[in-house]
């Protein structure tokens, strides 16, 4: 019997790697199958396609360092012709985005800065506790890539670089960050991450999608001593349901509703992220707001 053949590449996993002798950390991911369920279920154009990639795979970089239950969220907002861009992923390795160009019709390019206009890129960080840390920097990078290693030379107090490729069907990262100082003096410090990033440079798209990440830190850093930790299995899901979504339509108010209705028999909403269709009837309301939402009558 012939075995399977074993996939080019390294498919929805994230892997974290360390320089064993630096105080230099990163991340490697790459994402197949959560590009082609986020794209089919937006119906996005390619270019379109390659920015959800590489949203996805910087929101899933700069998920892994979440201490606990939390989400990441990078997103694009500005006045151009694609005012929202935008992905997340959660402290659950689960992977969404969407993009919302104002004429879907409309072709666009793949310049980031060209389709979300003037505007910013915003960082966040949400925890159970309704916490939220943000982060913004403003859009002047064609790439999100470069847009991310701006915000972060301005925000974080380690150093951080980020290196995305998405070709509209998968989507792969690079993260580079570096550590509290442990092994090295500040000098060896600033002479590794110099040296490393200069590495890192020389990847190309290809290399970043082709190759299985093993071979990829191999080809990148095949004289430095590097731990690849075990992959984490990353992907698509949505937290939408019809107990949240009919909640968040019981706070629209019992005359909003009951005008509503006079118009349809049955509400009918859609997850913007997931695009799974509610409908709820006025009994299906009311009894979502005897269940704890705003009184409906
Ligand atoms: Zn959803």
């Amino acid at each position: 019997m012939t075995p399977a053949p074993m996939p080019a590449t390294d498919a929805d996993i994230r892997q974290r790697f360390l320089f064993e002798d630096y105080d230099v950390r990163g991340e490697i991911i790459s994402l197949r199958g959560t590009v082609a369920e986020v794209c089919a279920r937006g119906g996005y154009p390619r270019p379109l396609r390659i920015q959800l990639g590489e949203f996805l795979a910087a929101a899933a970089l700069l998920s892994a360092n979440l201490k606990s239950a939390g989400t990441v969220t990078v997103q694009a907002r500005g006045d151009g012709p694609v005012p929202l861009l935008m992905a997340d992923c959660s402290d659950r390795h689960t992977l969404r985005a969407i993009a919302r160009p104002r004429d879907p019709a409309a072709g666009c390019g793949d310049d980031l800065r060209a389709l979300v206009g003037q505007g910013h890129l915003s960082v966040t960080v949400a925890l159970p506790d309704r916490q939220r840390h943000q982060g913004i920097a403003p859009l002047e990078h064609p790439r999100l890539a470069d847009c991310l290693s701006e915000y972060f030379s301005r925000s974080e107090q380690l150093p951080t670089r980020l290196w995305l490729a998405a070709d509209g069907d998968a989507a792969a990262g690079l993260l580079l960050q570096a550590l509290p100082a442990q092994r090295q003096d500040p000098a060896a410090r600033a002479r590794t991450w110099e040296h490393l990033v200069a590495l890192a440079d020389t990847l190309t798209p290809d290399e970043q999608l082709g190759l299985r990440h093993e071979n990829l830190l191999r080809r990148l850093f095949h004289q430095e001593r590097v731990r690849l930790f075990d992959p984490v299995p990353v992907g698509f899901a949505c937290s939408c349901s019809a107990a949240r979504i009919g909640g968040a339509i019981v706070t629209l108010g019992a005359d909003a509703l009951a005008e509503l209705f006079t118009a349809t028999p049955e509400i009918e909403t859609q997850c913007q992220f997931c695009h799974q269709v509610y409908r709820f009837t006025p009994a299906q309301l009311s009894a979502r707001a005897l269940a704890g939402g705003a009184p409906l009558h």
